[in-house]
């Protein structure tokens, strides 16, 4: 099979074409013969070396993918050749206290396909069965490859560590990637108001075309302060955040007495100062989040298949042209998913 295969750790360059011998599923295992493939910035950070795990080279990338189930291992019930599925990329073991408690991404072996595991840049790949999920019918293989990290992540981050409830008012921040993005289209049938923030007034505008009622330059605005003057010094009952670092403050300042942050990433920075005082004075939570359970996935697909909402997608490219997309993707420039359509 063809596959996006590095040799080493470095830039997007590393990113090559190689021809690797096709898998085979063992037992429980299923192989999907991938159609589409969408990236993350963790292929970036795998790529990179960056996250200090050894990997054995050649060592396929990516973490998203959708396609037909081209083989079926021993003691697979329930799915057969041909079914169209969209991967969890999440791998767990399905026998530990977490796993066993219905908390997969809490798994004490959790591992992701393209950190871990053999990736979804390749004709085919091979996952766990309970991994592959049947998706949306109104969605194409681009789209239903985009669900993955960043649809399954927001779900989490919303409703089951944020406990978003019908009309609570939000903030999402750094609108234009593909996880603040996937919050925004989830949040948006049940959240009351849905603030924005990022350095680019034309991402911000985007962001408003796709239901955003206000956005905020953080180039130019203090993020809490503007928070404060848009809701009549109310705040927001929840924010939603990946980049952490010095934003994490501010995030906090936006908040309404008794408001929570969720925080799924730290882009911005691995520590932060914040104000204790406010803290515990506002009764303010700070949650973690992580990917998502089984539980959380098949939510997902329920709320993607009824609400009909297709997640937004910047730009494909071709499985071969792997470099140029890991690129474009390195470049920030991108509003919404870079997807690679395979065969
Ligand atoms: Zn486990």
């Amino acid at each position: 099979m063809k596959a996006i295969a590095i040799e080493g750790y470095g830039g997007p360059e590393l990113a090559r074409v190689q021809e690797l011998a096709d898998p085979h599923p063992g037992p429980g295992e299923v192989v999907v013969r991938v159609r589409a493939a969408a990236l993350n910035h963790l292929d970036l950070w795998t790529l990179s070396g960056s996250l200090g795990i050894d990997l054995d080279f050649p060592f396929v990338l990516g973490a998203d993918g959708a396609g037909e189930l081209a083989a079926v291992g021993e003691g697979v019930e329930g799915l057969r050749a041909g079914m169209r599925v969209v991967v969890n990329p999440a791998v767990s073991c399905g026998l530990c206290e977490r796993c066993r408690a219905g908390e997969q991404s809490q798994c004490v072996s959790f591992r992701m396909l393209g950190e871990h595991l053999p990736g979804t840049f390749a004709e085919l790949v091979t996952v766990p069965a309970r991994n592959v999920y049947p998706f949306p019918q109104h969605l194409s293989f681009a789209e239903a490859a985009a669900l993955g990290v960043t649809f399954i992540t927001a779900y989490r981050m919303l409703f089951t560590q944020g406990e978003l409830r019908p009309g609570e008012w939000v903030l999402i921040t750094g609108i234009g990637g593909g996880l603040a993005l996937s919050l925004l289209q989830l949040a948006r049938p049940l959240a009351g108001r849905i603030f924005v923030s990022s350095s680019s007034e034309e991402k911000l505008e985007r962001a408003r075309a796709l239901g955003a009622d206000a956005g905020i330059n953080y180039r130019d605005k203090d993020v809490g302060r503007e928070i404060r003057r848009l809701t009549s010094k109310r705040g927001v009952d929840l924010v939603v955040d990946s980049a952490g670092g010095a934003g994490l403050d501010a995030s906090l300042r936006s908040l309404v007495k008794g408001g929570r942050v969720v925080l799924a990433g730290a882009t911005a920075g691995a520590t932060a100062e914040i104000g204790l005082r406010r803290l515990f004075w506002n009764q303010l939570r700070i949650i973690g989040s992580t990917m998502g359970s089984d539980d959380d996935v098949a939510a997902m697909l329920r709320m993607v298949a009824g609400s009909g909402l297709r997640p937004v997608i910047d730009r494909t490219f071709r499985l071969e042209e792997a470099q140029a997309a890991l690129a474009y993707l390195e470049s920030q420039a991108h509003f919404g998913k870079i997807v690679l359509e395979v065969g």
